[in-house]
């Protein structure tokens, strides 16, 4: 080989082990990348994961080394209880080593919640499954950014199909207006402003909630209803009926967070118990109780009525998580946050 040869010979050799060494350190096409980028914005759309995506597919090692490019990365010890739950139930999610300033926060079922501060360094979070959700394999996501570390972890949480009566209910024009979608609207508004910020703490003192009216359960939580034959949804709670006038109890301690008349649900009472555990009672006679008092567990907060859509003297009762329902039983059942080891 001649000197222009051997020249040529080295340019291509160079060329070639450049080609070979950015092919080892570009990043592989990978649609989880989509998750990674370097944001914390819970309003900002996130594509779920593949349909198809097993356990396997986006096991939290795989993920271990996508923290960020600028940060340090932090790996995060996440931990969810229980794996399995159905439609209508939570899980726990507890996350160990975060850091103390800054931002931690977790996404289940496209929803960003904020996570609450925790014994030892830890930080914990209830994560509900909506019974509105597709029964299957469900990632939930935890970010954390801390003042000069950022990481990111992945778990999985099987959510079953769940058991759900139907019913069917007929009722007269009159009261079929009370339930209209504009009026809905208005109801939500206060809700949302009743159950969008929480005490970072659990109120109650540990152990089951009472059971708000001792009662005939007319109405169980979840049931898909028919009014007048059209579908009219989820029943959110479970209706207990008993006598106009029946005293109702708290059924745990908490701050009242909302205490008035709404168009749906009537006079109606929120209770936030903390770490996002809201507790509400609708159709009330009276309303013993205002905005920013403390509750104690058992103390009697309202009378029975019928006031808003309802059919008769009972009280619709639902336990939720922010805004979305979960199955009371849960609660009356053992302390809310049981499932924690
Ligand atoms: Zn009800």
């Amino acid at each position: 080989m001649d000197d222009r040869g051997m020249r040529k010979f080295k340019a291509v050799f160079v060329l070639a082990v450049v080609l070979a060494l950015v092919s080892c350190t570009w990043p592989a096409a990978d649609p989880s990348d989509q998750r990674v980028e370097d944001r914390l914005t819970p309003e900002e759309p996130v594509d779920e994961p593949a349909e198809n995506a097993t356990a396997d597919d986006c096991s939290p090692e795989d993920h271990a080394s996508v923290a960020n490019e600028e940060l340090p990365a932090l790996e995060i010890e996440m931990e969810v209880w229980p794996e399995r739950i159905a439609r209508g139930e939570y899980a726990i999610v507890r996350l160990g080593d975060v850091p103390s300033e800054g931002e931690t926060r977790v996404r289940f079922a496209g929803t960003w919640w904020d996570t609450h501060c925790w014994e030892d360094e830890a930080r914990i979070v209830v994560v509900p499954a909506s019974y509105h959700m597709e029964p299957g394999m469900h990632l939930v996501e935890a970010r954390t950014r801390g003042l000069d570390q950022k990481g990111v972890a992945y778990a999985w949480v099987h959510v079953l199909e769940g058991e759900f009566e139907t019913q069917h209910l007929t009722v007269d024009a009159e009261l079929r207006s009370k339930r209209s979608p504009d009026l809905w609207r208005e109801d939500r508004v206060h809700f949302a402003r009743a159950r969008g910020t929480t005490h970072p703490i659990p109120l109650w003192e540990h152990g089951a909630f009472y059971t708000p009216l001792e009662g005939r359960l007319t109405s169980s939580f979840g049931l898909l209803r028919y009014i007048n034959e059209e579908p009219a949804g989820r029943h959110s709670g479970i209706d207990i009926a008993a006598p106009q006038g029946t005293p109702i109890v708290a059924a745990a301690d908490g701050v009242v967070s909302l205490a008035m008349s709404l168009h749906v649900t009537g006079e109606t009472i929120v209770i936030d118990h903390g770490l996002n555990l809201f507790g509400c009672y609708y159709h009330l006679s009276e309303l013993w109780v205002e905005e920013g008092d403390t509750i104690r567990a058992g103390e009697t907060i309202g009378l029975v009525g019928s006031t808003g859509f309802s059919t008769g003297p009972h009280l619709h009762y639902t336990a939720s998580i922010g805004d979305i329902p979960v199955d009371p039983q849960l609660w009356f059942d053992g302390d809310p946050l049981r499932f924690l080891p």
